[in-house]
């Protein structure tokens, strides 16, 4: 079947925070560009951000990129690479000034300048007390940064392929990738969209777990797609429970709540985070909160008939404070716990919420893969020609083991800004140019909807996606041990064989969700597997990957199970036989902002 190419010179695959960063910057350059989205650019899962982007602008007390890096260190438990990590601490102030000339509409202090409100793991003079530095547009921060970003494209006359979804990446023998497939949904045709360079701006992959906080269309499509291209995926282990998810329900109440006074309480009213936590508090970093919550529940001080949650109360920050800056979460209390916040506490419950681990990248957002493939560690980093990733589906890795509050809305501009930069300049100087496509350019993606179309008997889809989801939630939530792991990579790899036996009954194409959401499985299951495969294999206790076999008490090992010696490198998973590989973490020489190996407390 002969299928039609269009020719961009860039072409983005998402229309989130970070895609529409990076096209701004190519748009206003003079470029073709191409961003696709799977929904209306501003229904992309940035709009859901409640609490605020990070930056030392020191509007409310004394702060600076220093103190911002070495929370970000600490917050990473290590495994964040600190050349990327000062990179993003340093350009925080300056993006974050530009989205306000860009007139995104943030809170304002009486003096004028942007409000901030503490976050957690966010501290000032090295770790000694919370302060604030999220820069904040009420509880809708993620709202106001996409619309402002979705208008200055419109003005920049960047070209929008809305409702069309990515399928596969087109690489050539080389190894160059020179564009994607892709299904227009109104239709259901597929297209080849050739590009001098494809950025994936595709966001995360939270759907692959039960209770989410995440959207539906986070199907870590930019995971499958790169993967089945062979490109490895790196610190997938990673996974951060948000502390507060509204209990049955999975909705986000953000961090912010915390940020303004929130205090989180067991059965007993107890504020227990005294005991984990002295310095920081309720403010210590998620995986941390989430932990302490767990273990309060399993110590029976859960709250409710089956004590399997906590409470988190504001209702001492007084009605005013609640709604002017807490409007979002005054409502989401009432709609989904039928609570009023201003008078009982919130029923909440750790929940999923963000990917740390993603597609590799160096801090251009170009795709790298390891030069020396094989057993051990690899050394040095390859870039794949042509291939760019940025925002929640890269892994740059500035959030390493776990990330801090805030840090995901500014690595969305700082690279996405930095990779629209990067791509301007090797396009201009004639570094990268069209090359021809390979003749089976679309022949995996046609052998994949041939499947669905010529199937007629086999698995429902969205049945395979609740069995995923089932398993990682029973395989790898947030306390694991190396037994439920090993299980979860065997069930993991029953259900890939369901999706390959996936049948979908309605072939009719023109708006047909239910094959949208069968290719969607497809991706599911990478980030599944690629998460399994690298936590059972990581045999050490480390940010958001906690294992009861590897954890110690703190008074026998300060480190808590965290073990350097073995463990301080990045994982990279290959789809291709489960393979992994690891990498060096990239420290910084030992100077003033060095933050050296220490054990991590709060
Ligand atoms: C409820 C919630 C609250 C949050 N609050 C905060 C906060 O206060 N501060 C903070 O720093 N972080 C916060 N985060 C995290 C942060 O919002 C996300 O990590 C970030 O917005 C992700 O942005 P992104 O650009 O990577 O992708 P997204 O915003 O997820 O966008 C992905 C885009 O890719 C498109 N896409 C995906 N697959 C395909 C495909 N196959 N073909 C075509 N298009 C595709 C989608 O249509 C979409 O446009 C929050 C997250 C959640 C879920």
């Amino acid at each position: 079947m002969a299928v039609l190419t269009k020719k961009f010179d860039v072409v983005v695959v998402g229309a989130g925070g970070s895609g529409l960063r990076a096209a701004l910057q190519l748009s206003e350059a003079g470029l073709s560009v191409a961003v696709l989205s799977k929904v209306f650019p501003t229904r992309s899962h940035t709009v859901a951000a409640q609490g605020g982007i990070g930056a030392s602008l020191g509007n409310m007390a004394e702060d600076n990129w220093h103190y911002h890096f070495y929370d970000t260190v600490k917050g990473s438990d290590w495994l964040g690479d600190q050349d990327a990590i000062e990179f993003m601490c340093r350009e925080a102030p300056n993006v974050v000034y530009e989205l306000e000339h860009f007139g995104m509409p943030f809170d304002r202090n009486p003096d004028g300048t942007i409000y901030q409100r503490p976050f957690g793991g966010h501290s000032a003079n090295y770790g000694e007390k919370a302060v604030p530095r999220a820069c904040a547009a009420a509880d809708r921060t993620g709202h106001a940064l996409l619309h402002t970003l979705y208008q200055r494209n419109v003005r920049a006359n960047t070209q929008f392929f809305v409702e069309w979804m990515a399928l596969d990446l087109i690489r050539d023998s080389e190894g160059d990738v020179l564009g994607v497939t892709a299904l227009e949904m109104e239709t259901g045709e597929v297209m080849n969209l050739q590009a001098k360079i494809t950025l994936f701006a595709t966001g995360g992959a939270g759907r692959i777990f039960a209770a989410s906080t995440n959207a539906f269309i986070n199907t870590g499509d930019g995971l499958g797609m790169a993967a089945r291209a062979g490109i490895p995926l790196q610190d997938m282990e990673f996974w951060q429970f948000h502390p507060t998810g509204v209990a049955g329900a999975g909705v986000l109440i953000t961090e912010g709540v915390r940020g303004e006074g929130g205090i989180l309480r067991n059965a007993n009213g107890e504020r227990f985070m005294e005991r984990y936590a002295p310095t920081l508090k309720d403010l210590a970093p998620r995986d941390f909160v989430s932990r302490s919550m767990d273990q309060e529940i399993k110590e029976g001080r859960g709250v409710g008939p089956n004590k399997d949650h906590v409470l988190l109360d504001v209702t001492h920050i007084g009605k005013e404070t609640i709604m002017k800056r807490l409007p979002s979460i005054f409502e989401i209390a009432k709609k989904f716990a039928n609570v009023d916040a201003t008078k009982e506490p919130i029923p909440v419950v750790p929940t999923i919420h963000y990917q740390m681990g993603g597609i590799p990248t160096n801090i251009h957002g170009q795709v790298v893969v390891p030069h020396e493939l094989g057993a051990g560690m690899s050394s040095g980093n390859k870039v794949v020609n042509g291939f760019y990733a940025v925002g929640e589906c890269s892994c740059v890795s500035v959030h390493g083991a776990n990330r801090l509050g805030t840090n995901s809305l500014l690595d969305l501009v700082v690279f996405g800004r930095a990779a629209g930069n990067h791509i301007v300049e090797s396009i201009k100087s004639g570094a990268r140019a069209h090359k021809e496509l390979p003749k089976d350019a679309a022949d995996k993606t046609l052998a994949r909807l041939a499947r669905l179309d010529g199937s007629t008997s086999g698995e429902n889809a969205q049945d395979v996606a609740d069995t995923i989801r089932a398993t990682m939630q029973a395989h790898a939530a947030v306390f694991r041990t190396q037994e439920t792991m090993d299980k979860g990579v065997v069930e993991i790899m029953k259900v890939a064989e369901q999706v390959a036996n996936i049948h979908v009954k309605d072939k009719s194409k023109v708006f047909n969700t239910a094959r949208i959401e069968a290719l969607e499985v497809d991706n599911l299951i990478e980030a599944a597997k690629a998460t399994m495969v690298s936590a059972a294999a990581r045999h050490e206790c480390r940010g958001a990957h906690t294992v009861y076999d590897y954890e110690k008490k703190p008074e026998d090992d300060p480190y808590m199970g965290r073990n350097d010696k073995e463990w301080l490198k990045h994982t990279l998973w290959y789809s291709e036989a489960n393979r992994l590989d690891y990498k060096p973490v990239v420290l910084k020489p030992l100077t003033v902002d060095s933050v050296p190996l220490k054990p991590r407390t709060f």
